[in-house]
C-alpha cells in the first residue's frame, strides 16, 4: 500500500503587470499555494490553492502534514474527512479556530488535490478517466473587463471583442464596480462590439442588495445575458436569490466563495441558480467539487466552475448532461500571472474549448524554474 510520506507548499506570487479591480477588491499580484505530497513509493502528487491570505493558508497546508502523514495516499475521502473532522468541536477540546475556516478549508484542498493527481498517476490514467469521462473538449469563456485606473469606461468593449478574435465564442465581463448608468453603458458597449452570435456572461462580485439588483437586471436584459454571476452582497443567501430569479429571466450563477457543499447545496436546492460555480482550488479541494457536481446535477442545475480550467476541466467533462463549462481569462498574462507560468505542461485552451491530454493525474507539469523565481 502506498503511504503519505511528505507534504509541503510552495507560495508563490507574481506582480501584475497593472493592478486592477473588480466590484469587490483591488489586486496588485496574483498569488498561489502549490501543494504537493509524496508517497512512500515515490510518486508526488500537485495540487493548487487559490486563497488568501497566501500565508495563513500555507501554514495550515504545513500543520495538516502531520495529521496526513501515513494515511494511505489513495485513500483521499479518508483525508479529506479527517482534516474536515478537525473543524468541528471534539471531546479533547481540539476543534481548530472558527476564524481560521476559510484558509482552513482551502488548504483542505490543495492537500486533496495533490491526493486525486497521486490517484491518477498510481492508476496511470487521468483524472478524467478515473470518473469514466471520455476526452472530449470542454466547453471555456473569457473572463475580461477589469477595471484599470486610468482606462476610458468603455475599454471593455475592445478587450472582449479581443478575446471573440483569439476564438472564443463566449465571454464574461466584469461589472458592479461604477454606477448603475456608466455599467450599462459598458454593457451595450461590449455587446454592440462582440456582436449578436456571441454569449456574453456578467460577473458582478457580489456588488448589489436585493431591489437595486433587481434594477440593474432589468436595465441590462435587453443585451442577451447568458448569467448575473454573484449578483446580491456577500450576506444575502438563497432565499433572496430566489426572489432575484423571481424578478429577472437572466439566469442567476453562484458558488465560488462557498466553502463546503452544504452551502452549495442550499443554493442548488432553493432553484434560484441556473449555474454552479464551486472552485476546487478555493475551497475543500476535488473531493467536495465532486460531490457539489452531483448535487447539481440530480437538480438539473448546470457545473460551470470558477477559475483553473486545467483542473476543473476534468470535473465538467464527467458530466455530459450537466456540465457546462470552465472559466478560463482571456488575457492570461495580465490577469492570471501564476498559471500562464507555473504549468510547463497542462491541458490547452484554443478555439473556445480546453483540450485535455492523457497523461496520468490532472495533466499537469510544474516549471520549477518557474516557482523558485517566484517564491515568495
Ligand atoms: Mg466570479
Amino acid at each position: 500500500m502506498s503511504r503519505i510520506a511528505a507534504v509541503r507548499v510552495y507560495p508563490i506570487v507574481v506582480p501584475l503587470r497593472r493592478a486592477h479591480r473588480t466590484a469587490h477588491e483591488t489586486r496588485a499580484d496574483a498569488s498561489m499555494a502549490l501543494v504537493e505530497v509524496r508517497t512512500d513509493d515515490g510518486i508526488a502528487g500537485y495540487g493548487q490553492v487559490s486563497s488568501t491570505p497566501l500565508k495563513d493558508v500555507c501554514e495550515w497546508v504545513t500543520r495538516f502534514a502531520e495529521v496526513v502523514t501515513g494515511m494511505d495516499a489513495l485513500a483521499y475521502v479518508a483525508a479529506w474527512d479527517k482534516l474536515f473532522g478537525l473543524t468541528s468541536p471534539r471531546v479533547d477540546g481540539g476543534g481548530l479556530p472558527r476564524g481560521a475556516r476559510p484558509q482552513i478549508m482551502a488548504a483542505i484542498g490543495g492537500i486533496d488535490m495533490a491526493l486525486w493527481d497521486i490517484q491518477g498517476k498510481a492508476a496511470g490514467a487521468p483524472v478524467f478517466r478515473l470518473l469514466g469521462a471520455e476526452n472530449k473538449p470542454v466547453y471555456t469563456y473569457a473572463t475580461g473587463g477589469y477595471y484599470v485606473e486610468g482606462e476610458k469606461l468603455t475599454a471593455c468593449a475592445d478587450e472582449l471583442a479581443g478575446f471573440v478574435a483569439n476564438g472564443f465564442t463566449s465571454v464574461k465581463l466584469k461589472t458592479g464596480a461604477a454606477s448603475m448608468k456608466d455599467e450599462v453603458a459598458r454593457i451595450r458597449a461590449t455587446r454592440e462590439a462582440i456582436g449578436p452570435g456571441v454569449s456574453l456572461m456578467l460577473d458582478m462580485n457580489a456588488a448589489y442588495d436585493l431591489p437595486a439588483c433587481i434594477e440593474f437586471a432589468r436595465a441590462v436584459e435587453p443585451y442577451d445575458i447568458v448569467w448575473l454571476e454573484e449578483p446580491l452582497h456577500w450576506y444575502l443567501q438563497p432565499a433572496d436569490f430566489a426572489r432575484l430569479a423571481q424578478a429577472t429571466p437572466i439566469p442567476l450563477a453562484h458558488g465560488e466563495r462557498e466553502i463546503t457543499r452544504f452551502t452549495a447545496r442550499d443554493f442548488i436546492a432553493s432553484g434560484a441558480i441556473r449555474y454552479i460555480q464551486f472552485d476546487a482550488t478555493r475551497y475543500a479541494g476535488f473531493t467536495e467539487a465532486l460531490r457539489v457536481a452531483h448535487i447539481a446535477d440530480e437538480h438539473g442545475v448546470m457545473i460551470s466552475p470558477h477559475h483553473a480550467p486545467e483542473l476543473h476541466c476534468h470535473l465538467v467533462a464527467a458530466f455530459p448532461r450537466t456540465g457546462f463549462a470552465v472559466e478560463s481569462h482571456g488575457a492570461p498574462e495580465d490577469s492570471d500571472p501564476v498559471s500562464t507560468g507555473l504549468f510547463a505542461e497542462r491541458a490547452q485552451v484554443r478555439d473556445s474549448h480546453v483540450h485535455m491530454n492523457e497523461k496520468p493525474g490532472f495533466g499537469i507539469e510544474v516549471d520549477w524554474d518557474f516557482v523558485k523565481k517566484h517564491g515568495a
